[in-house]
């Protein structure tokens, strides 16, 4: 298994839509190692979330941590060709943060309440209900397969914040 290089903000592959993966193309042994490469770059880069344009493939597939608060020990959920469906109307601000777009952070609306169908690496369909958190991971991760990342997301730019700072000053402020 390798670290996979990561694209930052800038690199056009992170503005494209990915493309859907039949069950098919999940047979191959190369997609197979991409999924437990880009497991590995996640972890290496302390990520909840990677998405395979992050490694430079244009793909409609995520991995992410789906833990209230994940830690070394949470198993690593595929997801592939996701659809989301909210269960609520409200959105809540959170603090995100991107390994595409290092050190920074920012306070994003996002549905505290989702379904998720899609497919397992297997090929299989899953269909997941996520609350808080993880319902928080799985929108942002699913936006980058739209070619969208959190800025664009941000109804404004005043809570930007370098990782310093927002351990400094905002840390415990996001309850
Ligand atoms: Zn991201």
């Amino acid at each position: 298994m390798s670290i996979l290089k990561v694209a930052r903000m800038g690199h056009p592959v992170l503005r494209h839509r990915g493309r859907p993966l039949e069950p098919v193309d999940l047979r191959s042994p190369q997609l197979q190692k991409l999924i437990d490469d880009m497991i590995d770059t996640m972890r290496e880069y302390s990520g909840v979330g990677l998405a395979a344009p992050q490694v430079h493939e244009s793909l409609r597939l995520f991995v992410a941590l789906l833990a209230e608060e994940p830690d070394d020990g949470t198993a690593a959920t595929v997801i592939v060709n996701p659809e989301i469906v909210p269960n609520t109307d409200g959105r809540k601000d959170g603090w995100e943060g991107c390994l595409s777009i290092p050190d920074i952070r920012g306070l994003v609306p996002r549905f505290e309440d989702i379904t998720v169908k899609a497919l397992d690496r297997d090929g299989r369909p899953i269909e997941l209900r996520l609350k808080g958190f993880p319902a928080r991971v799985v929108q942002h991760e699913a936006d980058h397969l739209d070619g969208v990342l959190f800025f664009d997301r941000m109804p404004s730019m005043q809570s930007l914040t370098f990782l310093e700072e927002y351990s400094r000053y905002h840390v415990d402020a996001d309850e």
